[in-house]
């Protein structure tokens, strides 16, 4: 089977091509029509059934779309595809991904593809997928307030079948306006320098931590990074977000300092060279209860690169699906909330192939 791309719209193109394995997947259902089949074959990968296409998981003889870098991807992949920014996120480990901008059109086999923007992270892309007049979107995780962090806010095209991941769409989760978090963590970081304290913000190692340190160099302060959230900067700068001028934490920070460190990190003895410090947490995990008492913080501010329920509701309604699949870090609420009548609604476990088209 050979990728292909195809010229459309007058767009620079090259006219690369990717030869994938002609050896057809074991275990995979060729009926396309047939029932979503559970297969213990993959790890942890969607597939299309009867396809080499595969989301966001890895086997031997498939091709995998990778929906934006946050996705573990092994240094011995070598079929990928994916959005040109993930693929300079991912660096070394996409040498051999076929990478395309948001919107061009491209084809495997009988399958035409197109990938649209889910405002998630950097680069993070949802893939179009269409054969014989029937369409499905894998979403993957979308974004909130992506054009608050200077990201293409997330695109919904009318499909047939939408595949989600959606770990804070659960009803009753609802992100407060960004501005209004943000004068928050204002507050907290003066108020921990009026306390001869250094602010810490535990946050993840892409998405967030890159256009908070821009926003905070803008209220004054001389922001520093983790290494692992530094390393994003260069790429991000070069295809031209708005990241600022942060430095990467080496073990002093200045009187007016934030640093911005990993939120699995956070027990690091490498966090200790800050000296005293205070941490708060900020992500989608503040809106639980008791979030910043979990994580041993002073603070809880729900900042985020995930949508929450009332974006994924709007999502759901632009892209209106038959039939919506829901990867397993979805929390049931959602598929009860997303069922109606002339909706399906399935939550899968891993491993899991996918019917392409409803019927
Ligand atoms: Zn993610």
């Amino acid at each position: 089977m050979v990728l292909r791309y195809r010229r459309r719209g007058g767009l620079p193109w090259d006219d690369s091509e990717l030869t994938v394995s002609k050896k057809k997947p074991s275990g995979v259902r060729t009926d396309a029509r047939a029932a979503p089949a559970v297969s213990s074959g993959f790890r942890g990968a969607v597939r299309l059934a009867g396809e080499l296409l595969q989301f966001d998981g890895f086997t031997e003889d498939g091709l995998t779309f990778v929906s934006h870098a946050h996705v573990h991807v092994p240094a011995e992949a070598e079929r990928l595809v994916t959005s040109v920014i993930t693929a300079r996120l991912l660096g070394s480990r996409a040498r051999y991904a076929l990478a395309t901008p948001y919107g061009r059109e491209f084809s495997l086999g009988a399958l035409e593809l197109r990938m649209l923007p889910t405002g998630h992270v950097p680069g993070a892309a949802a893939l179009m997928v269409r054969h014989q007049r029937r369409t499905l979107i894998y979403a993957g995780q979308l974004g909130a307030y992506g054009e608050f962090y200077g990201l293409a806010g997330a695109v919904a095209e009318p499909c047939d079948t939408l595949v989600l991941d959606a770990p804070y769409g659960a009803p009753g989760r609802k992100l407060p306006k960004p501005q209004t978090v943000l004068k928050r963590i204002v507050t907290f970081c003066r108020k921990a320098h009026g306390d001869s304290v250094a602010p810490v913000l535990l946050c993840a190692r892409l998405g967030l931590a890159q256009p908070l340190s821009a926003l905070l160099h803008r209220e004054g302060f001389g922001v520093q990074l983790h290494r692992s959230q530094h390393r994003y900067l260069g790429p991000l700068r070069e295809l031209g977000m708005p990241v600022g001028p942060a430095r990467r934490f080496e073990g002093k920070l200045p009187p007016d300092g934030v640093l911005l460190w990993p939120l699995d990190l956070r027990e690091a003895a490498s966090l200790d060279a800050a000296g005293p410090h205070r941490c708060a947490l900020v992500s989608a995990r503040a809106l639980r209860p008791h979030a910043a008492d979990d994580f041993g913080c002073h603070a809880a501010f729900p900042l985020s690169e995930h949508a929450d329920h009332p974006r994924i509701l709007d999502y759901v309604s632009r892209a209106s699906p038959r039939r919506i699949y829901l990867l397993p870090g979805t929390p049931p609420e959602l598929a009860a909330a997303l069922r109606s009548r002339d909706r399906e609604v399935h939550r899968f476990g891993p491993p899991a192939q996918l019917e392409l088209f409803a019927t």
